[in-house]
């Protein structure tokens, strides 16, 4: 229950929503421009779900590979997101990331390095060259731990365990948070010149992910969106290729993309490499949405595993450098019995991220609210229709770095409005209503909903089946709102609330995109449509029965004249390998 009675009330110059990678580097940035900042998260600080990522950060370094640019990182990075990108959003990722190469290497990241001191880089899928620097297979963990060594250096406030529930505004401005202690349930209330939303993606949506449970429910997404933000491409959700399968507690746990970076080979019941069907010239290297294609292909087509997934296998590696390369995995995988120096791992598609989710403007990463700044997974505009794995932690910083810079200047321009007493008054009601209904139906609702997504919206979609979904998706909003009463968690029934309305984005983007292109494969429209290279915007509408959803579509801007180029000489390279 919520405890508005012993209300905790704050006030900064910025909010900072989420914990994350791109949370802690905006706190970081308006710590040193001079603001006051203060960041809430779900989870403890050096938990947040960034902890997770494996494999590596991109950034044309050209430690290895000379003849790497940030201009050829940004060719292929257009060229794998199927031209759906922003190009004003990749080229200033790929041109930011070297720097924050070094930014983490000043603040102690300890990169693997060659023996002569080079930053160490390896591939990734559909990479031109090697250009994703790492440290083992726990990338992000070291990420993390490295902010919040900086985020404690400056003393920064960071509040765990506190849920936001909504976004608070004044005179269609943002200018704070609602949320509650989820120890305690107290309430936090912030007021803020301007909030930097951090709050990571929504594929927990999805019965199989690589989430972690109760992470990435789409809870930025909602928040965005209630407060006038637009959402894009929400149908654009990456399946990775390999998701563990077995046991069922461990059903979608990444198996990172370093596995085939370093030269592991997938086979199916038949032990084919069979790769070699799909994608002759990059095999296991080839983009995310060809192998998870690939993979869910073998299985539906009855060539899998017996537990129905497909083998991934580094035997033939040497067990010393896979120790070295993978010791996350060989650890995961140990834990369940399997030893992958001897033995292949099972494994499926599993839904991984969020490509679409709240339109920012690309150089400022401004929501089109007041106030309202976001960055990190919970933005679009970066990755497409496919993300190049790599990309995401490099996007978390420099783009965390320039929402939290506009929005530091933002809040620096204006004086802090008061809060709107009546819109807190209606969110209390809104949470008390809220909290009547019985956290157990909720939980098995949210159960319902991921079976649904997975089933109706997963790796091939279809009209019938999204159509479906969707009659699903208003059945389970139904039940949720008219389920019995008893004892509550609110958490719970918040994320569902939030699963709820990403769930039906990423539906109708489905099924208004009709073609297939990276990620979006659409069994009743196989083929890529040029007329659909076109990002597809919901709106929030306020209607009689409250929040609606309206679609529109947005042209996307050509790529600049040194990226045009590298993008033109990548696709050439790629018809003169098609001839031959
Ligand atoms: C297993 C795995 C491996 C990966 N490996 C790589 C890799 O090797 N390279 C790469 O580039 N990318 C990788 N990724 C992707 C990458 O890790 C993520 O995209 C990235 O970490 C997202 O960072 P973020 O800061 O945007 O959000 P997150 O790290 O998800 O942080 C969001 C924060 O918001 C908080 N939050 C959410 N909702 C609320 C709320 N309502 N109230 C308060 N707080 C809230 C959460 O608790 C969390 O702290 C991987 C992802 C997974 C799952």
């Amino acid at each position: 229950m919520i405890q508005h009675t012993a209300a905790h009330t704050l006030e900064t110059d910025v909010l900072v929503i989420g914990t994350g990678g791109a949370g802690l580097r905006a706190a970081i940035e308006l710590h040193d421009m001079g603001r006051r900042v203060l960041v809430l998260g779900k989870r403890p600080r050096a938990d947040a779900h960034t902890v997770l990522a494996a494999g590596g950060i991109n950034a044309a370094l050209a430690t290895i590979d000379m003849e790497d640019t940030w201009a050829i990182h940004a060719a292929d990075t257009l060229v794998e997101g199927r031209f759906l990108s922003d190009p004003a959003a990749v080229e200033l990722l790929c041109r930011e990331a070297p720097r924050v190469i070094d930014e983490l290497v000043a603040w102690g990241m300890p990169f693997h390095r060659e023996t002569d001191g080079r930053i160490s880089q390896r591939y990734f899928g559909a990479h031109r060259y090697r250009r994703t620097a790492f440290v083992g297979d726990y990338t992000g963990q070291e990420i993390i731990a490295a902010l919040v060594r900086e985020v404690d250096r400056r003393a920064i406030t960071i509040v765990e365990r506190v849920y936001v529930a909504e976004l608070l505004l004044r005179d269609g401005r943002v200018n704070g948070a609602f949320g509650f202690e989820l120890d305690s349930g107290r309430e936090v209330i912030v007021q803020a010149g301007a909030v930097v939303l951090a709050a990571g993606g929504h594929i927990h949506i999805y019965r199989r992910s690589s989430s972690r449970r109760r992470e990435n429910t789409g809870d930025g997404m909602a928040l965005a969106f209630a407060a006038g933000a637009s959402l894009a491409d929400m149908e654009l959700v990456q399946f990775h290729p390999s998701g563990m399968i077995s046991p069922a507690q461990l059903e979608g746990t990444l198996v990172t993309e370093a596995v085939r970076g370093e030269g592991g080979r997938l086979l199916n019941n038949r032990g084919e490499r069979f790769m070699s069907n799909y994608d002759a010239e990059r095999m296991e290297l080839s983009t995310r949405d060809r192998v998870a294609l690939a993979n869910y292909t073998e299985i539906a087509q009855g060539r899998g595993t017996p537990n129905g997934g497909v083998w991934l296998d580094v035997s033939h590696m040497p067990p010393a450098l896979i120790h070295e390369r993978l010791p996350r995995m060989v650890a995961q995988f140990k834990g369940v019995g399997v030893d992958i120096t001897r033995e292949p791992m099972e494994i499926a598609p599993t839904a991984h991220y969020s490509m679409g989710g709240v339109r920012v403007e690309p150089h400022s990463h401004w929501t089109g609210v007041p106030g309202l700044y976001a960055a990190g997974e919970v933005a679009a505009g970066v990755h497409g229709a496919n993300r190049l794995g790599g990309n995401s932690l490099a996007e978390i910083l420099v783009f965390g770095r320039i929402a939290g810079r506009h929005a530091g200047q933002d809040a620096a321009s204006q004086a802090t409005a008061a809060l709107d007493q009546a819109q807190i008054s209606r969110v209390r009601q809104r949470l008390a209503t809220l909290s009547q209904r019985d956290g157990a139906h909720q939980r098995a609702l949210i159960d319902r909903l991921q079976e649904t997504v997975w089933q109706g919206a997963g790796v091939v979609r279809s009209e019938a089946g999204l159509e479906q979904a969707l009659h699903a998706l208003a059945g389970i909003r139904s039940q949720a709102t008219n389920g019995p009463a008893g004892a509550p968690d609110l958490a719970a029934t918040l994320d569902l609330e939030s699963m709820l309305l990403t769930a039906e984005a990423t539906v109708r983007g489905a099924l208004a995109r009709t073609e297939s292109r990276g990620a979006h494969q659409r069994s009743d429209y196989p083929e890529t449509d040029a007329e659909w290279q076109r990002t597809i915007v919901i709106e929030p509408v306020v209607g009689e029965r409250g929040l609606g959803m309206r679609l529109a579509t947005a042209p996307i801007a050509p790529a600049s004249p040194e990226v045009q180029a590298a993008v033109d000489e990548s696709e050439l390279e790629l018809a003169g390998r098609l001839v031959e």
